[in-house]
């Protein structure tokens, strides 16, 4: 089946979901594309999970060095992985989530997940002859290359509505 849409954004990491939401407010009929994880790396591999850790390795620091600022703790400081662990999961599950109740609750933008009935090939080709029509696709899929498309190796944005 064959469907037409004024704007389509492929990635929603770190650009593509304000970019697919400001694109439908503006009344454009938009589709965002995402085939892994919504949010992207930042999100779900990256700065969170790893600034939650950070934070996690920094509380045991700042614990065992209790004394130093006049803080007496009686006993041991120990980390609990599992706990450290579950803390992180959690905080990148409420960003995940909340990027995707974000983009699903727009309203004139539909979310598209890549699965195996809807193929990247597939997209690249419709995002493709989208360029040379319109020039209405944007690329928020990371830093790959994108070989297929004709106006940048790597990313191409269509101009953002006033
Ligand atoms: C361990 C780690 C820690 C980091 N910490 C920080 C930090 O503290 N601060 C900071 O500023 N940066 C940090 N970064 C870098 C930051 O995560 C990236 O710069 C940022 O996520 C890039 O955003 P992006 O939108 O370009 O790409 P991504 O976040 O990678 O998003 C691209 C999205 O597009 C999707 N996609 C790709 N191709 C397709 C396709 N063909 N069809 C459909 N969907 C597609 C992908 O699945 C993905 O969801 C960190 C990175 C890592 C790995």
């Amino acid at each position: 089946m064959t469907e037409k849409y004024d704007a389509i954004v492929i990635g929603t990491g770190q650009s593509g979901p304000a970019l697919a939401v400001r694109l439908a407010n503006a009344g454009r009929k938009t589709a965002i594309i995402e085939r892994k994880l919504f949010g992207g790396t930042c999100v779900n591999v990256g700065c969170i999970p790893t600034k939650t850790l950070i934070a996690s390795a920094r509380a045991a620091h700042v614990a065992r060095h209790g004394a130093d600022f006049g803080v007496a703790i009686d006993g041991k400081i120990t980390v609990d992985m599992m706990r450290v662990k579950a803390r992180k999961d959690s905080v990148v599950r409420q960003s995940n989530e909340g990027v995707t109740k974000w983009l699903g609750k727009t309203p004139n933008l539909t979310v598209l997940e890549v699965t195996p009935d809807l193929k990247a090939p597939v997209l690249s080709a419709s995002t493709r002859d989208c360029w040379r029509r319109e020039r209405s696709s944007s690329t928020s899929a990371g830093g790959r290359p994108c070989p297929t498309c004709p106006a940048s190796p790597k990313t191409a944005t269509s101009p953002i509505p006033a």
